[in-house]
């Protein structure tokens, strides 16, 4: 499932391509996605400009000149740059035509994407409206994180996934987030110190930060070409590596399963 960081790198990836361009036109091929597309969309965009691309959470947010785009890669979602020309393969929903000759093409095998749009305020939109800050807002910081978890019980992994405390991290970054801060991931929030909830934040922002870093050059070669993102090759300390060698000492790494997802960790270096 594309986490925050493919979101930001797509959104990276796509922006040259996309900004100051015109739409020629949305061409929809299969409206049924995770909520079915207006039919009455394509004559709403032909001819804008588009302004910018930006994200919130996991939307990527493409501003008009009349509106904002809300697109949302579900589980199996990836947008490709290519010329309009191109040959649709299986799975490809929708074509945002641009005045280059490029298309924005939107493939989905799963169809839990979805396309939305807006002429409202974004904050009010009743996508992103409850969302909690990003991780690289300065508003999550130690002082917040320590106060949001003074009365809640829950295991901090859990709670961390939860987006409504910090949008984008997914399982692969919290596990990787908490090892970093030396959190064991079951220890109930509320016991985090104020300065373990300051260093949990910079490990989440540092996890993040190497994944759309590393994200950034496998974009290059897939916007334009044919591919798919993938998943972002960092260097990862825990997940997935139950029973190897812990890389700072040694102990086996441990995998346990909160809220039927797999949880790594280190017995030794995580109190
Ligand atoms: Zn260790």
């Amino acid at each position: 499932m594309p986490e925050l960081p493919e979101v930001e790198t797509t959104r990276r990836g796509v922006e040259p391509h996309v900004v100051g361009r015109r739409i020629v036109e949305l061409a929809l091929h299969e409206p049924r996605l995770r909520w079915r597309v207006p039919g009455t969309l394509p004559a709403k965009l032909a001819g804008q400009r588009i302004r910018l691309a930006g994200r919130r959470a996991k939307y990527l947010l493409i501003e008009l000149e009349g509106g904002t785009l809300l697109l949302h890669l579900g589980m199996s979602g990836s947008l490709r740059v290519l010329p309009a020309t191109t040959p649709r393969i299986a799975h490809d929903h929708f074509d945002l035509v641009l005045d280059s000759g490029q298309s924005l093409r939107f493939n989905d095998p799963r169809r839990f994407g979805s396309l939305h749009y807006t002429t409202e305020a974004l904050e009010k939109h009743p996508l992103l409206k409850r969302l909690a800050p990003e991780p690289f807002d300065d508003a999550f910081d130690g002082d917040y994180l320590y106060k949001v978890t003074r009365k809640r019980n829950v295991a901090i992994k859990q709670l961390l996934m939860n987006s409504m405390l910090v949008v984008g991290v997914g399982n692969i970054y919290a596990s990787e987030a908490l090892f970093r801060a030396r959190i064991r991931p079951r220890r109930p929030a509320r016991t985090l110190s104020r300065a373990e909830a300051g260093k949990l934040v910079r490990a989440i922002r540092t996890v993040l930060s190497l994944a759309i870093r590393t994200g950034g050059t496998t974009l290059r070669d897939y916007v334009g070409a044919d591919g798919n993102p993938g998943y972002f090759r960092q260097k990862l300390f825990v997940y997935e590596r139950a029973g190897k060698p812990c890389r700072r000492c040694r102990t086996p790494i441990r995998q346990i399963t909160q809220g039927q997802r797999s949880t790594y960790y280190c017995p030794q270096c995580q109190r």
